[in-house]
């Protein structure tokens, strides 16, 4: 698909870019590389110092940086400011982190001498990323692995490359060498020429099941490790003790920030029976209070999706859940504006051969389902493909914590809403993906955990150094050599 900046509240084609040639593509790949050489000899401090410096000039460019945002993909203008201030605190923390997390670590071992871990960059990093968060999910392969010293290539999505383009001249400005992060409008099949690069030592991609299985087939024929953040539905169980107007505040907010259009958002509502019907009320209640309206004014509460193809995919998937029987208790009507506006819309009675039971609905749809018990509440919550995020209500958080320790996703958050911050980690398990971003497990997801052993002189009562341990007659082996 060409890369192209349409406004999504007006239609408006803003700026259209060509895609990088091949001559383009192997030019990257040496100055990533060289650029990589070059940060294995600088100190890591050196990097924390422009890492702080990406974060202030971020800042400074908040305005045109979410003018910019709101533009190509159409989201609120304050949650595109949101996002510009989330981005620098991420960059902020592992700039202050990084070194601390990256320290060598020494191991107690039987081994002659003394053993530890130090923690080395790889190489180029090829990083493939969404337009919902169109900064958030580059700064948090970014940050990270500009302090271990890997340096990036960029493809972000065809429609939001004046956003990627925008972060790049941001970190440039801000005296990030040349080569360590550049954006690219590649085509698939160049991200795959990437890949087979040998300058290329790992992948990181956020994204759908269709990326997903794409670049995670083309680095596992090359054997690159990789990290896969993929797609989500996520439960948000209400326990019959839960304080009601805490989910009230919550629920709507959980389902329709960024449009309904997050990994994270909350997609399927498991309700207890004693309090479903009031649940019902109030989600019907906060849906019909949004305003949708320019995203660029501050008043508006419902901005467009982010394309007229989703908007279509969206609608046909709501279509195809009515007739296999769900019932639409709020919604499903146009939306008299000329974007891609889409009308949040609730869903109930959804048997489990519905598509929408197991299908991600990336948009602002929320199937509420009533359950009559704690444990209908988990393997509901279970049964499904994914395994990203959860929320759980309930009246006492110990309580709360029990259930959502039983259920299969990477993150649960107890009474609260979900929160994304560069200490907690990111990601998820089954068709969620694997691997880690943000803190230190994503510090570390693409660096050479490289063992050395230091002695002044060997000892020969402990030839073979760890194989001793192994061996039961150390002594006869080394009589044998
Ligand atoms: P997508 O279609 O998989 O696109 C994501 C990225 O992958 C884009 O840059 C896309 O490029 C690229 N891509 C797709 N197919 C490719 C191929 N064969 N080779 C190389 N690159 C390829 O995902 P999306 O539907 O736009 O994004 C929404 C999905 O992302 C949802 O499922 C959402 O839940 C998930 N998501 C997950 C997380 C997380 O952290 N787990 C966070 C945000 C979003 P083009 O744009 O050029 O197609």
């Amino acid at each position: 698909m060409a890369y192209r900046t349409v406004n999504p509240y007006n239609n408006e084609v803003v700026k259209e870019y060509p895609f990088a040639t091949d001559v383009q593509l192997g030019e990257v790949l040496a100055e990533s590389d060289a650029t990589y050489r070059a940060m294995k000899k600088q100190p890591i401090s050196e990097r924390a110092k422009i890492l702080h410096n990406v974060a202030a000039k971020l800042r400074e460019h908040e305005d045109e940086l979410a003018k910019a945002c709101t533009i190509d993909m159409g989201k609120l203008i304050g949650e595109s400011k949101g996002e510009v201030e989330l981005v620098a605190i991420i960059a902020d923390w592992f700039a202050d982190h990084g070194e601390e997390i990256l320290a060598p670590e020494k191991i107690d071992t039987i081994a002659t001498g003394q053993a530890e871990i130090q923690k080395h960059a790889t190489g180029v990093i090829m990083m493939v990323e969404p337009w919902n968060f169109p900064y958030y999910q580059i700064m948090r392969v970014f940050a990270p692995n500009f302090m271990v010293g890997n340096t990036m290539i960029l493809k972000h999505a065809a429609n939001t490359p004046t956003s990627a383009q925008m972060f790049c001249d941001v970190v440039a400005e801000a005296g990030a060498p040349k080569g360590s992060l550049t954006n690219m409008f590649l085509t698939y099949d160049q991200v795959t020429e990437a890949i087979e690069d040998p300058r290329v030592q790992g992948v990181a991609l956020t994204g759908s099941e269709r990326g997903g299985t794409a670049v995670a087939e083309a680095a596992g024929k090359n054997l690159k490790k990789n990290t896969m953040e993929l797609g989500g539905m996520d439960p948000f169980i209400v326990l019959g003790d839960a304080n009601m107007d805490d989910v009230a505040d919550i629920a709507w907010r959980a389902r329709l920030y960024n449009t309904g259009q997050v990994c994270t958002s909350s997609k399927r509502f498991i309700v207890m029976d004693n309090v479903y019907d009031e649940f019902v009320d109030t989600l019907k209640d906060k849906f019909s209070k949004v305003q949708p309206g320019d995203p660029m004014d501050p008043s508006t509460s419902l901005a467009p999706m982010n394309t007229e193809k989703a908007k279509n995919k969206l609608q046909g998937q709501l279509d195809e859940a009515i007739a296999a029987g769900a019932k639409v208790v709020y919604g499903n009507k146009p939306i008299d504006l000329p974007g891609q506006f889409f009308m949040p819309t609730i869903l109930t009675d959804i048997s489990k051969n519905n598509p929408a039971y197991h299908t991600e609905l990336f948009g602002p749809i929320a199937c509420v389902y009533k359950v009559h018990s704690e444990q209908e509440a988990i393997d509901l919550a279970n049964d499904n493909p994914y395994g990203l995020g959860g929320i759980v209500f309930a009246g006492d958080e110990d309580h709360g914590a029990e259930v959502a320790s039983q259920i299969e996703t990477g993150m649960v958050f107890v009474n609260n809403f979900m929160t994304t911050l560069p200490e907690l980690p990111f990601g998820g398990v089954k068709l969620s993906g694997y691997g880690r971003e943000m803190s230190h497990i994503g510090e570390e997801a693409f660096v050479n955990e490289q063992l050395i052993v230091k002695t002044a002189k060997p000892n020969m009562d402990n030839l073979a150094g760890g194989l001793v341990a192994m061996d039961p007659q150390p002594k006869e082996l080394s009589k044998t050599k």
